[in-house]
């Protein structure tokens, strides 16, 4: 990424990506990038096809947003906490995708059902605790439940994840998904026969030595 404003048109081609691919709907999600010492994010209440990289926000690593713009996203404290916590973040995708937050209204994290679940860097992808849409405590929660991990899923809420650059988030973000879609159908007839630690102990492993790949 080269300057702002590659990074300013990645933002709105990754929203209008998660629209597309049916992964977000209207003005829900939200999506950021590192810059300087703070973050680039969607505006609050812009639908994908009116997204222009001139509404994305710039916000300070303070929370301070410059003047005469656009209000930030309301989740803007979750994706500053991510890169206040996580150096290996410099992207962040937040999204309501339907699988994901099937499950997370039901209280449940993606258990080690497939091996591609370890594109979330754990054997598991964990819930974070429920808390209100842009409140301190909802950021807090993510962060935690982040720890080590690109990925979870966001209680009574959706998803997040994050990744060394934007693509790389939305690519995770879009394989959590599919898992969350497998693990719904497992549901369906009997549960999933999950693979045991053993295993996505060496799964892990193999991603970590093919260089993190979210593509399998
Ligand atoms: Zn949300």
């Amino acid at each position: 990424m080269s300057g702002e404003q590659d990074a300013r048109d990645s933002i709105v081609a990754v929203m209008r990506a998660l629209d597309a691919r049916g992964l977000n709907r209207g003005t829900s999600g939200n999506v950021s990038v590192r810059w300087k010492d703070g973050m680039l994010i969607t505006p609050s209440g812009v639908v994908p096809d009116e997204l222009t990289s001139e509404s994305i926000v710039f916000v300070d690593g303070n929370g301070k947003v410059s003047q005469g713009g656009f209000r930030p996203s309301s989740e803007w404290q979750m994706h500053l906490g991510v890169y206040a916590r996580r150096p290996d973040a410099n992207g962040v995708v937040h999204c309501h995708a339907r699988y994901s937050t099937i499950l997370a209204c039901a209280g449940r994290e993606i258990p080690s059902l497939h091996y591609m679940v370890a594109v979330g860097g754990g054997a598991t992808v964990p819930l974070a605790p429920y808390d209100t849409f842009g409140s301190d405590g909802l950021a807090q929660g993510v962060v935690d439940t982040l720890d080590g991990r690109r990925a979870c899923l966001m209680a009574n809420h959706g998803l997040i994840a994050i990744g060394p650059d934007l693509r790389f988030a939305f690519a995770i973000a879009e394989e959590i998904e599919e898992q969350a879609a497998v693990y719904c159908g497992t549901l369906m007839i009997g549960g999933p026969q999950l693979l045991d630690t053993d295993e996505m102990g060496r799964v892990l492993d193999a991603f970590s030595r093919y260089g993190q790949r979210a593509d399998g």
